[in-house]
């Protein structure tokens, strides 16, 4: 027997419709040189109706993809609306890539318009000569000097919706139809496309909004530090559209002070990104205590894209009063896979336990482990093996790319390395690509860089696996001290560990740094870490 129920498509133009008008008066507030600026949904939607056109005039058709070039912004809002419920395909560019990278992602996506904030200008200056695609560029905000380049036409953003009609005739798209392509930030291989539909970023976005997941409603406001060129700022912006939930943009000004200073102005009661922001965050605070108020808006921290150490979710807690909800995720999903809500019946020693965990999977991710033989795991939140998804917004293959050894039987392989438990919590190990095999036995580095970021001494510590003759591989530590200033005492560091830890997972390397090298999206890179491993620059030590 059949439904009575409509097949009903699931389509981004639903949200953008229902957020301009059932939410209408909801703000999206953005940081900018001159100010706070601040702008309703309905204000939105009339911007992303001229955008559409005025890109239509400019050529662009269905499928076209559509690039940005742009912090988080009231600009960059409207384009994730415009140019998929347009028909055409949204590509955030993570500019922070090195150009030739960008350049191979834009060439690979076939961009035909780039929309570039003019703060962004400089780099684009570099990188406009190697696009072979690009036809147009739309410059957002002053524009002073524009880098000369054959072929490309260059327009105003202001100037060239200003005359466009406020209304744009939609059109019915299939639910299947792209919306929008990231790459993977290629930390660990060459970057991949994954190509989102408008069927996917809609059941996305109803289940981060979950109370159970992200907890999103027009009472919040959201500050997004996560980038929108982060797996579409992990779908906050379609989600703010679907719940009316306000969304506080900061723009370029994502040092701890500017940052601080705009969540003291627009008093945001959520926020997301990844940890090394809400470090900085700490210690900008720990620097400097009257500040403490400015942040005391914030409720809920989302922090994911790497392991959140136990020690910034006790300070924000303990300190702040803020509590952080952990979350696990990739490009590839959409990024939602889990997030650390504690049951209900628990005490409160075991709701650290599953805090600290990645979280539960949302109900549409499948999970299971996967053994170095393809056999399926046991969840029971010991044994260790790498983790398969799939779901609605898993993809399940790569834009001009087999990627054959990402798949398995229809499941994504992710790389990641962990246990989950009877009741579906997920704890994330390693990469793959990270774990420390020593003398045949795993060593997490995470579980290293958690145990020493707990001490008094470490403000951020990486762990790599280095060559090693007798044990195959062992793990060097590198930390860096919390006081530049006074010497790290790297024996003492050694006993915290060995009290914690089975002696043989202890490092006996150690190098001491001012800082580590961080990714594109803030990550701490542990691929630059080996190589400076390997070209001798890391000056180590064995701890006496
Ligand atoms: P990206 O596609 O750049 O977002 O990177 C995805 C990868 O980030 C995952 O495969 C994990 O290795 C890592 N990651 C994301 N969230 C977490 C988390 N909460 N804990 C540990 N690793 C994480």
């Amino acid at each position: 027997m059949l439904s009575t129920m409509p097949h009903t498509p699931l389509r981004i133009r639903r949200l953008l419709e229902h957020g301009a008008t059932r939410h209408g008066t909801a703000q999206v507030t953005t940081a900018t040189e001159t100010g706070v600026v601040s702008a309703s949904y309905a204000d939105v939607a009339q911007n992303a109706a001229r955008l559409a056109r005025a890109l239509r005039d400019l050529g662009v058709h269905r499928g076209d993809r559509v690039a940005t070039l742009m912090w988080n912004n009231q600009q960059h809002l409207e384009a994730y609306y415009a140019v998929p419920t347009m028909g055409a395909v949204l590509h955030p560019l993570n500019f922070r890539l090195p150009p030739d990278v960008i350049a191979h992602i834009a060439n690979q996506a076939e961009d035909r318009v780039v929309i570039v904030d003019a703060s962004v200008l400089p780099m684009f200056e570099g990188l406009l000569p190697m696009l072979r695609t690009v036809r147009h560029v739309i410059v957002n905000g002053e524009d002073a000097d524009r880098p000369s380049a054959r072929r490309v036409s260059w327009h105003g953003y202001a100037e060239l919706i200003a005359s466009q009609p406020a209304v744009y005739p939609w059109p019915d798209l299939h639910e299947d139809q792209a919306a929008a392509v990231c790459y993977t930030t290629g930390t660990t291989g060459a970057p991949k496309g994954v190509v989102y539909s408008h069927r996917s970023v809609y059941l996305h976005a109803t289940s981060v909004s979950l109370p159970g997941h992200f907890a999103l409603s027009h009472a919040e406001r959201m500050l997004a530090v996560v980038p929108q060129f982060h797996v579409l700022a992990w779908g906050l912006p379609y989600a703010a559209f679907l719940t009316g939930m306000q969304l506080a943009m900061p723009g370029r000004f994502l040092a701890a002070q500017p940052l601080v200073d705009f969540i003291g102005a627009v008093r945001p009661t959520k926020a997301a990104g990844v940890p090394t922001v809400w470090q900085s965050v700490l210690d900008h605070i720990a620097a400097d205590p009257a500040r403490h108020a400015e942040i005391c808006s914030l409720q809920e921290i989302v922090v994911g894209g790497s392991a959140c150490p136990p020690s910034l979710m006790r300070a924000y807690e303990e300190r702040h009063g803020i509590l952080m909800l952990h979350a696990w995720g990739m490009t590839e999903t959409s990024p939602l896979g889990s997030i650390s809500r504690p049951p209900a019946d628990v005490d409160s020693a075991a709701a650290w336990r599953y805090r600290l965990s990645q979280g539960r999977f949302a109900a549409e991710v499948e999970a299971r482990l996967i053994g170095a033989h393809g056999e399926p795991l046991a969840h029971d939140g010991q044994t260790v093996g790498e983790l398969e998804v799939r779901g609605p917004w898993v993809t399940a293959s790569y834009f001009k790319d087999q990627g054959e050894d990402k798949f398995h039987d229809g499941w994504l392989r992710t790389g990641d390395v962990g246990s989950i438990t009877a009741d579906g919590y997920l704890t994330i190990t390693d990469r793959l690509k990270d774990v420390i095999k020593s003398g045949g036995e795993w060593i997490s580095s995470i579980e290293l860089e958690n145990l020493l970021m707990t001490h008094q001494d470490v403000l951020e510590a990486a762990v790599i696996g280095v060559p090693d003759e007798k044990w195959g591989e062992r793990p060097l530590a590198v930390v860096v001290p919390r006081d530049q200033h006074a010497p790290v005492d790297t024996a003492a560091l050694r006993d915290h560990l060995a009290e914690l830890l089975p002696s043989w997972q202890v490092p006996r390397l150690w190098a001491v740094v001012g800082s580590l090298p961080k990714t594109s999206v803030g990550k701490f890179d542990k691929v630059a870490l080996r190589e400076l491993h390997a070209k001798g620059a890391l000056e180590t030590s064995a701890a006496a």
